[in-house]
């Protein structure tokens, strides 16, 4: 919860000396609650005071980071229930469950499948980004050390999955280095597992029977020093585990009990019980509410494709246009002699239409313009894409200087603007592309044939 002026002003040395720019310790401390100064412009707030005032001004939701060199990512740090609220901020993580209790044949196969799904869509990497490992003590703790050993060569972030502390301590030890998570704290073992997790410097999940169990064990292990934690909502039931992610998250933003506002695990195959298809709309259930590590049984492309759009739509911060950077993509090996197509840098406009221009192998100049990450039709209707904008957008980028080519394709949505940019483009031959962009690879080729 947000601290008020007056708050601050009570832990404020109050000697209105000016020397943090403001003239008194009051007007100070109301720049401080409105987050347009920190706190430690003043030199003379004792450090019990800044200790207390970073502790309430800190965000409701600890941000746990994982992995390690460009593995690493954030969990957690969520301000909000609600996307349209604000923003989330981190987006939830996938991950493939391996148990050693499956033959070498099966952990092969499925260590095998985890690279194949990778892909790249609106400029974003899509692929399983963890393994869960879990620890079946009928294979004994000799078996799960090969498995974890061999998953490390996939050089994704781990979770170990274990309740043995001795298990869980000699897999730290082949695998520390690459800042996986421990997922193995219980009420019964919450101690020990909080050490050997501290000293490998690893965050550590948290699971229990129920919630309360659940928020008893964070909380003791919150008194013995350790916040590096997530919170495991377990795999009784689906209502159970639904509940406790929505309670922890709520309770967290809603009501600024830290002891809930940790990342969480939900481990979606062990909830739908080797049925695929629950898997699949449990998994878009958790993405959405409330889960930080999602981890499945699989992870095929028929799996990923809808998911990583979900997860894609969701974790975009709606505040912000998704665009690309205005300027000329040369593609197919174009020079400054080859075709120029144009259209806007709303993000998904461009992934669609430089797919399909590359689909067709013509070596073009794609000129994106600036039109506020706009579509075609919305930024024409809104004066972003026009005839002017264009011909303005051409000589502040010295287009003419760049490229020889003077014959410039445009959309097939906006092909009203032809006889302006004629008068406003002199010297080049405006063409009018098909109106959809699958249409562009035969488009391109006719027209360059
Ligand atoms: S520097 Fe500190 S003590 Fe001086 S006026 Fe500012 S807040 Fe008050």
């Amino acid at each position: 919860m947000a601290l008020k002026g007056l708050d601050i002003f009570k832990l404020s040395p109050k000697k209105n000396c000016k020397e943090c720019g403001s003239p008194t310790c009051m007007a100070f401390s109301m720049k401080v609650a409105q987050g347009a100064v920190s706190v430690d412009a003043c030199p003379y707030f004792s450090e019990d005071a800044k200790a207390a005032l970073n502790e309430a001004t800190a965000p409701p939701m600890k941000t746990i980071k994982v992995g390690a060199g460009d593995k690493e990512m954030s969990l957690g740090g969520e301000t909000v229930l609600f996307r349209h609220e604000k923003t989330y901020v981190s987006k939830t993580r996938y991950a493939v469950a391996i148990c050693s209790c499956m033959d070498d044949a099966e952990i092969d196969a499925k260590l095998a499948a985890i690279p194949k799904v990778d892909y790249e869509r609106i400029g974003e990497r899509m692929f399983v980004e963890m393994i869960y490992l879990n620890y079946a003590p009928s294979a004994g703790a000799e078996k799960y050390l090969e498995v974890v050993k061999k998953a490390a060569a996939l050089d994704r972030v781990l979770v170990l999955g274990c309740t043995d502390v001795e298990v869980a301590k000699q897999a730290l030890e082949l695998v520390k280095d690459s800042k996986p998570i421990l997922n193995g704290a219980t009420p019964e073992n919450y101690a020990e597992m909080s050490a050997v997790a501290t000293a490998a410097g690893v965050a550590l999940g948290v699971r229990g029977a129920d919630i309360n169990e659940i928020y008893d064990t964070v909380a003791a292990l919150e008194k013995a020093g350790n916040k590096n934690l997530l919170i495991d909502v377990g795999v009784n039931s689906i209502k159970d585990a639904f509940a406790t992610a929505v309670q922890l998250r709520r309770a967290a933003i809603k009501d600024n009990d830290r002891t809930c506002g940790y990342p969480s695990i939900v481990r979606v195959g062990g909830l739908a019980q080797g049925d695929k298809h629950l898997q699949a709309a449990l998994a878009s259930v958790f993405t959405m509410k409330y889960g930080s590590i999602v981890v499945l049984d699989q992870m095929t492309y028929a799996e990923a494709l809808p998911l990583y759009g979900l997860r894609q739509n969701i974790f975009t911060d709606p505040q912000k246009p998704m665009k690309v950077e205005p300027g000329i993509y040369p593609l197919n090996g174009a020079d400054e002699n080859s075709i120029c197509v144009t259209t806007v840098d709303f993000a998904l406009t461009y992934f669609v239409v430089s797919g399909e221009l590359e689909r067709s192998g013509v070596p073009l100049n794609l000129i994106i313009n600036d039109a506020g990450g706009l579509s075609v039709l919305t930024s024409w209707a809104a004066g972003k894409f026009s005839a002017g904008t264009i011909s303005k957008f051409f000589a502040e980028h010295d287009i003419e200087g760049k490229l020889k080519s003077r014959k410039l394709v445009i959309p097939g949505k906006v092909a009203v603007l032809k006889g302006e940019l004629e008068a406003k483009l002199p010297g080049w031959e405006i063409i009018i592309a098909p109106n959809e962009a699958v249409q562009l690879v035969k488009f391109m080729k006719d027209l360059t044939a």
